[in-house]
């Protein structure tokens, strides 16, 4: 089993960190917080320590990991070319939930690029991460701390769930503020584009860069990106999501829960505040993320409120969307993968203008 270290969010024990920098510098693994989700982080320039985190979670290979760094003037060494752009994103988004892919240099090893000639860099804004990639003196590699294309981890309890039997070490911050992964932006195509919204909004890079693109399901060809498999973040439960304006997808919802409990299905919700009036009388369990405009608490919450209602024995989750603003991108995207396409629209036109 994994030691655990309960550590200070805020201002970790540098003894700690000191330990647990020597089990990443001996090619160990271990789980840190970042702001967004927990990462399972190894030394990211050690071939055999980055291969331990795909065999740990059971990720194929032709995934691609993120590099964390604890300095932007890490980026130029890993990377062959630093466009103005990325120095701009860089100055304004690190530390923070914003990787940029650009083309990679020799030195990041095949293994962590998936063999693809351009590597996925970023800062994160946790002191206990900062802390643990100072002290290892090496970048990072770290996807998310859970098993291959299961719900991500946000607290160190869920890392314990999924791969406490399989990693050295486990840093216990509590939970972690963000609660999504961090947003996917490439660099190195005509238009950036976002690959995997997150915890940094569209509109925030837009505001920098004009206009930007978001590609996030490839229809055919290679996967450019792990997250672009259509089953992801997903919880064991069958699941349908719920899309379309609030009244509209507030009455949907509860019909499709009446009738499915009608048809003896365990129906577990995951809703909005507001949602949970109208469905009190439905035999059906219900979780609460947030407020409807509240969607930093909704996305705190979001994996957490997966996880919960998956681990109740349920035969079906219906969830709803959070609309495309802000976080609610990011928030859609887990869902729509969660839900593996089982998707309702209930008003596809006003869901387009609104
Ligand atoms: P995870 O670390 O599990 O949160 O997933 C890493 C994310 O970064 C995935 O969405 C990857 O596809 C993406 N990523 C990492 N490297 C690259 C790359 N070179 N090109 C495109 N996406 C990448
Ligand atoms: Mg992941």
């Amino acid at each position: 089993m994994a030691r655990v270290f309960s550590i200070d969010a805020r201002n970790p024990d540098l003894r700690l960190i000191a330990e647990a920098a020597a089990v990443i510098q001996a090619g160990g693994l271990v789980a840190f917080p970042t702001e967004t989700v927990y990462g399972l982080g190894a030394d990211g320039l050690n071939p055999a320590a980055v291969a331990r985190i795909f065999e740990a979670k059971e990720r194929p290979l032709t995934d691609p990991l993120i590099l964390h760094i604890a300095d932007p003037e890490a980026l130029p060494s890993l990377v062959r070319e630093t466009p103005p752009s990325a120095l701009e994103l860089a100055r304004r988004f690190w530390p923070g939930p914003l990787t940029l892919v650009l083309p990679k240099r020799p030195v990041v090893p095949d293994i962590v690029t998936a063999g693809l000639p351009t590597v996925a860099v970023r800062m994160p804004a946790h002191p206990v991460a900062l802390a643990l990639i100072r002290a290892a003196g090496t970048p990072i590699a770290a996807p998310s701390a859970n098993r291959f294309a299961r719900t991500s981890p946000t607290t160190a309890q869920h890392v314990q769930d999924d791969l406490g039997d399989r990693i050295d070490l486990i840093l216990d911050a509590g939970p972690t503020p963000i609660g999504v992964e961090s947003t996917v932006l490439d660099l190195t195509r005509p238009v950036p584009t976002i690959l995997r919204p997150g915890g940094l909004p569209r509109e925030a890079l837009e505001a920098v860069l004009g206009p930007v693109a978001v590609q996030t399901r490839m229809d055919e060809g290679p996967q450019p990106s792990p997250g672009m498999l259509p089953k992801h973040y997903a919880p064991r439960t069958p699941m349908i999501l719920v899309v379309g304006p609030p009244p509209q997808t507030r009455a949907a919802l509860r019909e499709l829960a009446a009738r499915y409990a009608a048809q003896g299905h365990q129906v577990g919700l995951l809703v909005a505040e507001e949602d949970r009036a109208a469905m009190a009388d439905l035999p059906v369990e219900t979780v609460v993320l947030g407020p409807e405009d509240d969607l930093e608490t909704v996305a705190r919450r979001l994996y957490e409120g997966l996880r919960e209602l998956d681990a109740r024995g349920l035969s079906l989750i219906i969830a709803r969307d959070f609309g495309a603003q802000g976080l609610g991108l990011a928030v859609r995207d887990r869902l729509l993968r969660a839900a593996g396409g089982s998707v309702i629209a209930v008003n596809r036109d006003a869901e387009k203008h609104g």
